[in-house]
């Protein structure tokens, strides 16, 4: 390979683990065979990273748009995405992130889950929303304008990804929305629900929700005063 048929990309250290096994990295450079025509944003998702975890990208000091045209010998720096204030977005999350979904919801936050494996019926309705996926091929779409890839496997680091990219930890809402469907939850009184709880819940409760779509009913218990403590370590 001659030194004119190459592109250098640096990958910063908290974005190495997104790179694909089979990609050397050295003094974290991948080292990539030149391509005539080439987009930036082609070149980053060929080593692994997609356009939605990267901030900018420059060329020596200048920088470029991920729809710079490659140019050989070119040595690209990319810095990682940055978090970002809460807007009210929604989130639209990926095939196994069933468990990440419910805590969003517990949480307040929109979190529509998306069971089947085709992206491109998930993508149908995305737009506007944040994909949350462990999927790097879903990130790469055009269509995907907002995204996230998760690292972690567990259901608790994958919160703390998520709360801190999107900035969610002041913004979060109790009993306002239904964890297993994602409706919005109305308060109602005592004696409307009385008939379908334990007497012993109704001894110590005396605020209820209930969702108007699936009808389950809620009230402040163990569940939230378990998350207070997990947002308390986030
Ligand atoms: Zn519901």
């Amino acid at each position: 390979m001659s030194t004119h048929e190459i592109v250098h990309i640096r990958v910063p250290e908290g974005m190495q683990w997104m790179v694909y096994h089979s990609i050397v990295l050295s003094d974290m450079t991948a080292i990539m065979r030149y391509h005539e025509h080439q987009s930036l944003k082609d070149c980053l998702e060929s080593i692994g990273i997609p356009h939605t975890e990267v901030e900018s990208c420059f060329v020596d000091s200048q920088q470029v748009s991920n729809t710079h045209i490659m140019l050989p010998d070119e040595v690209i720096t990319i810095e990682p995405r940055r978090s970002i204030p809460f807007k009210e977005q929604s989130f639209l999350l990926d095939v196994h992130l069933g468990k990440l979904t419910t805590y969003l919801r517990l949480l307040g936050f929109d979190a529509v889950y998306f069971s089947s494996i085709e992206h491109e019926k998930l993508l149908e309705g995305a737009e506007g929303s944040v994909i949350l996926t462990r999927s790097r091929d879903l990130l790469k779409h055009k269509r995907v304008s907002e995204g996230m890839l998760i690292r972690d496997t567990q259901t608790q680091e994958q919160l703390r990804e998520v709360m801190r990219r999107y900035q969610l930890k002041d913004s979060y809402r109790f009993l306002y929305r239904c964890p297993n469907c994602n409706g919005l939850l109305q308060e109602v009184s005592k004696e409307s629900v009385a008939q379908e709880l334990e007497a012993e819940t109704l001894l110590w409760i005396e605020s209820y929700f209930r969702c108007p779509s699936c009808s389950k009913i809620y009230w402040y218990g163990s569940h939230y005063t378990k998350l207070e403590e997990l947002l308390s370590r986030l």
